[in-house]
């Protein structure tokens, strides 16, 4: 499920419709939907946009859960508070939470700067038995390799370990903004220390 909006304007972000459009189902629609797909599906995907600013989203997870479907959540880190609530309560079983930037570089990546909100989120995660991954896009004219670097040298401090996975922008998709081409010159694993193992998607 794509929901409308975003609180973030990232250059790079292939869904400008989303992020700018506005919602064209009913939950209603939607419950129908997944009820005629019950023994085909075992999850749902709760993405955007950002899914958890959407009006209603704890009902509307609490009704898809209620169906006996399993619950991912696609979640930018701004909404920390929130996040903590649905773990608490066993209302989602799975998050990909974005790490957008370093402190530094976070408002020339996302035009706005809830690195807060990021930290927050990710020490949320960590103190919880949720399952999730951290996960950051990237384009050459936004990060470098000393950003990576820096990136997973912040997750390990603050007690992540395992897996970092670095999904490499595409050129020529349509995006909310036009960052131009990006084109990275070193192996971006290289950036992995003994307790970040980073992964390109
Ligand atoms: S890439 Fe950025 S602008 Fe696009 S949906 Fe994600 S957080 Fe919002």
């Amino acid at each position: 499920m794509w929901f409308a909006g975003c609180n973030m304007r990232c250059s790079y972000c292939y869904n400008p419709e989303i992020v700018n459009g506005k919602g064209k189902l009913s939950f209603e629609e939607v419950k129908t939907f997944l009820q005629s797909r019950k023994q085909f599906l075992d999850a749902v995907v709760l993405s955007g946009g950002e899914c958890l600013l959407s009006e209603g989203i704890v009902d509307i997870i609490f009704e898809i859960k209620k169906m006996g479907f399993l619950i991912k959540v696609d979640t930018n880190a701004s909404r920390p508070e929130l996040l903590r609530n649905l773990i608490k309560n066993e209302l989602i079983d799975y998050v990909s939470l974005d790490f957008k930037a370093t402190k530094a570089k976070i408002f020339n990546v996302t035009k706005s700067d809830f690195y807060g909100e990021f930290i927050s989120s990710l020490q949320i995660l960590l103190d919880s038995n949720i399952k999730y991954e951290v996960r950051t896009t990237i384009h050459s004219v936004l990060l470098d390799r000393g950003d990576i670097s820096e990136m997973v040298n912040i997750l390990s401090d603050l007690g992540y370990r395992g897996k970092y996975f670095i999904q490499n922008f595409r050129n020529h998709w349509q995006t909310l903004g036009n960052p131009g081409p990006s084109f990275y010159n070193f192996n971006l694993i290289e950036c992995s220390n003994d307790l970040i193992q980073v992964l390109e998607r």
